[in-house]
Order: structure tokens, then C-alpha cells, then sequence
């Protein structure tokens, strides 16, 4: 089967297509959870702002009024000012080279007169969705008030179909639904490696804590030829091994997961491949010192910040020979110079490999652009992390269930 040309069977979706935008409000979920430099908070990575302009272009010169939902970050149900979406409607401007307001809230009685006072062709964002704890919880009441905003629903934020949350599948419970293009495109382009991937097929994660992955992890145990392992993922894992890891993260409730995991693994003759090197240090900052040593010799306040050279060569080797790879999450803390040796040689096998390759997430993307990976020397860069690897785990997934359309 020839990827590229791949089409898949007509999609059981609402998409725009289906939708009457003329003059209507729309809400607009899309995923603006864009990485940032922690120093500065700038945006270190537009590419998801990029990739919501089909659809937002098609809204407005269809004459919608586009309303713009998006969360950033974890706030956890709090206002948190740096996790405010000021700088993303001020990029998302300039890309437009419109107009966009900004509004400090996204629901309540100020945000209505906004929206009614809306033309034909207008467009506002919203505030951070997350400052609720009603959205991660879905809540009903907070549901309805950010329905009450728009007259129709679409959703284009496929990083977070997998999420039951309010802005993500809570709002189609009352509001005619419709998928957008970038969730169209990100489902066409994922859907050939749902059924029988061409082999070997590897899955290379990182990231920074095993438990957001573990799950995914788990559910690819029959799927895929071999994990490669980097980022704070690897600490659990090599802390299950017994290793002492020193001062790095850890989360160590994960542990006895961690080493179950790998058991199953081993009966299932897939390997779980990880860091035999490691670069370490003692602070984390800009002009840290690092040193690279053998996983054996960690200890005390050393944190693990990158695979080691060894590693990154082996890692390289094993992604070449593959005839399929997906790759979700940085294999060190790559935000800073000293540790992004590793997710360069990464990103970089991914970019030579001649077989099929998917990279997705917020800081996997942001890493291919620092390292200067051309886009299309890759199959497929998806904007979403978790959403891409749940979807080709063939899971339903809340935020596209809900688009489906009734037979
Ligand atoms: P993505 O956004 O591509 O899905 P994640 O959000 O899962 O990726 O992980 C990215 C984060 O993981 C980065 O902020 C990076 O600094 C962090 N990280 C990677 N390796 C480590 C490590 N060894 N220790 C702590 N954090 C790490
Ligand atoms: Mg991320």
C-alpha cells in the first residue's frame, strides 16, 4: 500500500463541509498549547497556530464569526498570568494580518455582550479554558456557558480528542458539531497505520513523566517491534532495572508499572529499549556543565538530562533500519543547549529514514524546527502527542465520537 496516496473510506464525520457557517457564531476549539521558552515566555513554536489556519481562513471568508477556545499549559483550574493567551492572539494576528481580540475570560456576562456585538468576518480569542476547574471535569453548568457563545461547534484541536473535557466534547451535546480541516487532515494521514504497519515498526518516546505514556505504552505491547526510550520516561524505567538514578526526575510510585510493563514486554518478545549512557548534571541552566557516563556509574545529586552519545549513535541506527517509526516526546531536556544532543540525532534519524515516519507533540515539533528538520523529509508531523498515539492505538476517542455523524 502506497502511504502517500492512501485514501481512506469516506469519513463517518460532520466536517465543514456539512456545516452552514454564513453569519453564524462559531466556536472554534483549537489546540494552542504552544511551548514556550521558559525564561522569557515567548513562543518558542508557532506550528500549531500555523496549522488552525485552513479552517479559521475557510470560517471567516465563509462570513462566520469566529469565537476562538483554546487551553495553554496546566493551570489547574487557576488563573495563572504567564498561562494567559495574550501572546497567542497577538501571533495568531499576525498571521492573519487581521484583527483578533483578546478577551480576559471565556465565559460569563461580558464575554456574551462581546460575542453579540461580533460582525460577518470577526474573530476573538477566548481565555485559557483551563483557568476553570469545570473544564478537565466537563462540568455541565460550565458547559453551558460556553455553549451559549456560539450557534455552532467545531473542533480542530485534534491534540486534544482525547480528552472528555468541556471545550473538547462536553459542548456538542448542544451545539450542532462539525470536525474541522486540521482534524480531517491529521485522521487521513494517521489512518493507514491503524491496520498492519509496515515492519520493523518502532515507537520512540521521551518526555518528561512516564505516566502521562505508560498507558500508550502499554496498549502498542503487541503492535510494534521495539520501544526506544529517552527523556524523564527512561529514569522510571532504569529505576525499575534497579539502577540508582541519582537526583533526576523520577516518578517512583510509577516503578513497580514501569517493571511490569517491561516483563510483558519480554513475553511478548518486544523490546523495551533503553539509555546504556546518560548526560548528567548537577544544575539545570543554560551553561550547565555535563558530564556523559555509563548508566552504572549515576549517583547522588546527578540529574539525568539527555541519552548519552552512545545511546543517541544506537538509537540512530535502530530508527534507519526501521521501516516505520513514531516518534512522540524529547529525549532530554532539549530546551537547553548542553542537553539537546540527543533529540538532534532523533530527530535527525527521522529525518533520514527512508520508511514511513510520524512525529508528533508540542515539544517534538518545536524540537524539529530547532534543529532545522525540513517538513517534508517526514511522512506526517502531527500537532498532536497523546491524541496521535491514542488515535493509532485505534482507541475512540471522546472529541471525535462526537462528531460522527448519525447514520
Ligand atoms: P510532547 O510535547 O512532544 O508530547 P512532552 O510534553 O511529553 O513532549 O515532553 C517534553 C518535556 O519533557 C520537555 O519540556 C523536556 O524538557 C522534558 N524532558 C525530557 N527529558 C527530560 C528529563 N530527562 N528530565 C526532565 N524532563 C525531561
Ligand atoms: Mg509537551
Amino acid at each position: 500500500m502506497n502511504f502517500i496516496n492512501f485514501q481512506p473510506p469516506h469519513s463517518p464525520l460532520q466536517t465543514l463541509k456539512d456545516a452552514s457557517v454564513s453569519g453564524k457564531r462559531v466556536l472554534l476549539r483549537v489546540d494552542y498549547n504552544v511551548p514556550h521558552c521558559p525564561e522569557t515566555r515567548n513562543i518558542t513554536d508557532s506550528a500549531r497556530i500555523h496549522a488552525s489556519i485552513p479552517t479559521i481562513a475557510y470560517l471567516l471568508d465563509h462570513g462566520a464569526k469566529v469565537i476562538v477556545l483554546s487551553h495553554l499549559g496546566r493551570p489547574k483550574g487557576k488563573i495563572k498570568s504567564h498561562l494567559r493567551l495574550e501572546k497567542v492572539a497577538k501571533e495568531l494576528e499576525k498571521i492573519l494580518k487581521k484583527p483578533v481580540k483578546k478577551l480576559d475570560d471565556c465565559i460569563g456576562p461580558e464575554v456574551e455582550k462581546k460575542v453579540k456585538s461580533m460582525k460577518r468576518g470577526d474573530i476573538l480569542v477566548l481565555e485559557n479554558v483551563r483557568f476553570y476547574p469545570e473544564e478537565e471535569a466537563n462540568h455541565p453548568e460550565f458547559v453551558k456557558k460556553l455553549a451559549r457563545l456560539g450557534d455552532i461547534f467545531v473542533s480542530d484541536s485534534f491534540g486534544t480528542v482525547h480528552r472528555e473535557h468541556a471545550s473538547t466534547a462536553g459542548i456538542s451535546k448542544y451545539l450542532p458539531s462539525y470536525a474541522g480541516l486540521l482534524l480531517e487532515k491529521e485522521m487521513k494521514a494517521l489512518s493507514p497505520l491503524l491496520g498492519n504497519p509496515e515492519r520493523p515498526f518502532l515507537l520512540v518516546v521521551g518526555g518528561a513523566k512516564i505516566d502521562t505514556k505508560i498507558g500508550i505504552l502499554k496498549s502498542f505491547l503487541h503492535k510494534v517491534d521495539a520501544f526506544l526510550i529517552g527523556g524523564g520516561l527512561a529514569n522510571t524505567f532504569l529505576a525499575a532495572q534497579g539502577f540508582n538514578i541519582g537526583a533526576s526526575l523520577c516518578q517512583k510510585d510509577k516503578i513497580d508499572m514501569a517493571r511490569e510493563m517491561m516483563l510483558e514486554a519480554n513475553k511478548a518478545g518486544e523490546k523495551i529499549i533503553l539509555p546504556t549512557d546518560v548526560v548528567v548534571t548537577d544544575v539545570i541552566a543554560s551553561n550547565s556543565k555535563t558530564l556523559d557516563m555509563p548508566i552504572e556509574d549515576v549517583e547522588g545529586a546527578l540529574k539525568i538530562v539527555d541519552i548519552g552519545k552512545i545511546t543517541a549513535r544506537r538509537y540512530r541506527h535502530l530508527i534507519e533500519k526501521s521501516k516505520t517509526v513514531v516518534w512522540n516526546g524529547p529525549m532530554g531536556l532539549y530546551e537547553y543547549a548542553p542537553f539537546q544532543n540527543g533529540t538532534r540525532e532523533v530527530a535527525s534519524a527521522i529525518r533520514d529514514t527512508k520508511g514511513i515516519t510520524i512525529a508528533g507533540g508540542g515539544d517534538t515539533l518545536d524540537a524539529l524546527k530547532r534543529f532545522n528538520i525540513p517538513e517534508n523529509s517526514i511522512t506526517h508531523i502531527s500537532t498532536g502527542g497523546g491524541a496521535m498515539l491514542e488515535f493509532l492505538e485505534g482507541k475512540t476517542l471522546p472529541g471525535i465520537e462526537v462528531l460522527k455523524k448519525i447514520m
